[in-house]
């Protein structure tokens, strides 16, 4: 994935985008005509010292973040642009003359209606809230916690195990049910466990007790500091995300009795209340972490488990609740933790969670007003390009035998590509949305694609689905699926111009689409072969070398250090450093593949590697708050852009010559420390 993962639609804010003609210019800046920045980059920094500050420099300097974001970027500007867009869709509706489209187009504009009501929602207060409450009161036995939690993914509740019905890595023609480990409410385990955050933990229990408080829940102060004691120790016994996205490791297939011989848990209430009772084959993801955390809940005093769960009911309401409760989550969730200052507007956070609830019934009619559909030509020509050369790259590594080669370029050969929008649009008519229903409307939408997940359990794998909408800013790579999706929103400037120079197209959209393809070969990518079955179809020796290759990469991110003792962590980020590195060398290759032996021009002085590069460096150009940095460091799988673009230049020899990069500056890697994985 390029950049963010798909968020739950209760507290998520669907990152949305959307193509239209917007050229450069509606960016900020002073854009050449070839489609780069040049009054945001800051010359006299030298490219060796720091790449991102010389292509950046004068823009970050220069850059406000938005009181109600936590970083600014190419993307924010972007998505800014599509939420208007989506707005004046949600607005007006639409005159579609399809039913079907029109229909589905109503309720998005309903759902973004009743999120708009805001005297309605001020009437309401926590009535809302009242009866899953009351469920919560109510449940008193282990049993009945555990239907609780066996119904997180269609109720207001949480759990201590996420369970999901996707498809079955080792069968990937079938649907399988996962389970993981869960139950935090903080965004990583580190924030329980290490000093950098203590002072985060500390307002999480200011945060608890106040949550209890609003919903009159007895005796708030303790109740809250025992919920903390209890997550806390769920944090102690958790994998680390490191651990957890290795793709061996989470898959362990169990019987439902062999999983209850290993965790004492009621599985069977759990499972039947979320639709899964005829499960007899479970994939476990962390199989040590949830022994351990069932035996925890089970010495957990009940009387917790239900203050618990209630905080959790209330905090993940909070967002489609009167201000109360609304300002009370924006003060914790966005701005202690992540350092927004000012809610977001109304209507867009209502453009999200339309978004996050109808993303493709929005998606088809956004497609219509504002996709051209003669870039998607255009996409697909580019892909055949960069795909040829990562072809070209895996054929000339020396480090791999002939034997693995054959399945490595047979892989590249069968990957599917997906651009813009999908064939097949879902289909919204059984999903109930009111007016004067908000909190409903949510539930209803997370019943509603639950249900879906749960129906197609034993059909086959539906291989037109899209897991992001078009008006998505993103890309992803389907290790299972084996193909690469790429959301029309990403499909523009200053990624994609048609108009732009085509060194400035190659180092922007090139480099993305080198991105994704290269994690199909990335450390965990790699693991899966041509038809997107998790297996083992390396021979040991070139394992071997992979692995000391990703190894020396690994501790260059490291070393990376954005505050005084906090690190990148080279193992979390490897995947995306590896496709990183790789769709920068790929999209250079088809670069200097499209001039067929003739020389780029010179434009303002600029070479075109020299203009690849900083097109490479303007995509990531991004400005983000201490607090969401430090987040990012813990809890996402991408290092941070001043990384992805420092890391990635320093191991390219092209990029040594185009800016006469020299030992003695501050990026500059011996030939011999220069990583070639591809
Ligand atoms: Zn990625």
């Amino acid at each position: 994935m390029r950049r963010r993962d798909f968020l739950k639609l209760l507290g998520g804010a669907a990152a949305a985008g959307l193509l239209s003609s917007t050229s450069a210019r509606a960016l900020s800046g002073d854009f050449a005509p070839w489609g780069f920045d040049l009054s945001g980059a800051h010359f006299a920094t030298p490219a060796g010292d720091d790449f991102f500050r010389h292509c950046n420099g004068a823009w970050l300097d220069r850059t406000e973040i938005a009181p109600d974001r936590q970083v600014s970027s190419v993307d924010t500007v972007l998505i800014d642009n599509a939420e208007a867009q989506i707005r004046a869709i949600l607005e007006r509706g639409d005159d579609s003359v399809e039913p079907t489209v029109r229909a589905d187009a109503a309720k998005a504009h309903t759902m973004y209606a009743s999120y708009m009501d805001e005297a309605r929602i001020e009437a309401l207060d926590a009535k809302p809230l009242a009866a899953t409450l009351q469920m919560v009161r109510a449940a008193n036995t282990r049993a009945a916690q555990a239907a609780l939690m066996g119904s997180a993914s269609e109720t207001l509740c949480t759990s201590i195990f996420s369970i999901g019905v996707d498809i079955d890595a080792k069968a990937p023609g079938k649907y399988a049910v996962l389970l993981s480990q869960a139950g935090l409410g903080l965004p990583d385990r580190d924030y329980y466990l290490t000093a950098q955050f203590a002072d985060k933990k500390a307002a999480y229990l200011v945060y608890i007790e106040r949550m209890l408080r609003l919903i009159g829940w007895q005796a708030p102060q303790a109740s809250a500091a025992a919920i903390l004691r209890f997550e806390s120790a769920i944090a102690e016994v958790s994998w680390s995300l490191t651990e957890s996205r290795d793709s061996d490791k989470t898959y362990n297939p169990l019987g439902v009795a062999e999983l209850a011989r290993r965790a004492a848990f009621a599985w069977n209430d759990f499972l039947r209340a979320a639709n899964l009772q005829s499960a007899s084959r479970i994939v476990v993801g962390e199989v040590t972490a949830i022994p351990k955390i069932a035996a925890l809940y089970a010495k957990t005093p009940i009387e917790t488990v239900k203050a618990w769960q209630a905080f959790r009911v209330a905090d993940a309401a909070a967002p489609y609740l009167s201000k109360r409760f609304d300002n009370a989550h924006f003060e914790f969730r966005k701005k202690t933790l992540s350092g927004e200052t000012e809610l977001a507007a109304r209507w867009k956070r209502a453009v999200r969670i339309s978004d996050g609830a109808l993303g493709e019934a929005i998606g088809r009619i956004y497609v219509a007003r504002h996709f051209s559909p003669a870039a998607k030509g255009q996409v697909a020509d580019l892909v055949a390009e960069i795909r040829l050369a990562l072809k070209g790259r895996i054929e000339r590594v020396a480090w791999m035998s002939p034997e693995t080669k054959a399945k490595a370029l047979d892989k590249l050969a069968r990957l599917n590509t997906k651009i813009a929008y999908p064939n097949k649009w879902r289909d919204y008519s059984g999903l109930d949305i009111r007016p004067d229903d908000l909190v409903g409307n949510a539930l209803r939408s997370m019943a509603f694609e639950w249900r879906r997940r749960v129906n197609r359990l034993n059909a086959p794998v539906d291989r037109d689905e899209w897991d992001m909408t078009p008006q998505t800013v993103n890309a992803y790579y389907s290790p299972t699926l084996n193909e690469i999706v790429l959301p029309a929103a990403q499909l523009q400037a200053p990624y994609f111009d048609p108009d732009a120079d085509p060194a400035v197209n190659y180092g922007g959209i090139g480099a993305l689409i080198g991105h994704e393809l290269t994690h199909g070969f990335d450390d965990d990518g790699r693991k899966y072969d041509a038809l997107g079955v998790l297996s083992d179809w390396w021979t040991e020796e070139d394992v071997k070398e992979f692995n000391a290759r990703a190894a020396v990469l690994g501790r260059q991110y490291d070393a990376f250090e954005p505050f005084p003792g906090v690190h990148v962590n080279g193992e979390l980020t490897m995947g995306e450093n590896i496709a990183d590195l790789g769709g920068g060398l790929i999209a250079l290759d088809a670069y200097r593949h499209s001039l067929a032996g003739k020389a780029a021009p010179v434009l303002d002085g600029f070479t075109g590697d020299q203009r690849f590069f900083l097109a490479y460096g303007q995509g990531y150009r991004a400005k983000r708050r201490e607090d969401a940095l430090r987040q990012q460091l813990v809890s996402d799988p991408h290092s941070p852009e001043e990384y992805r673009v420092n890391g990635v230049v320093r191991n390219i020899d092209a990029w040594y010559e185009a800016f006469n990069v020299k030992a003695g500056e501050k990026l500059y890697l011996p030939n011999d420390a220069r990583v070639r994985i591809w």
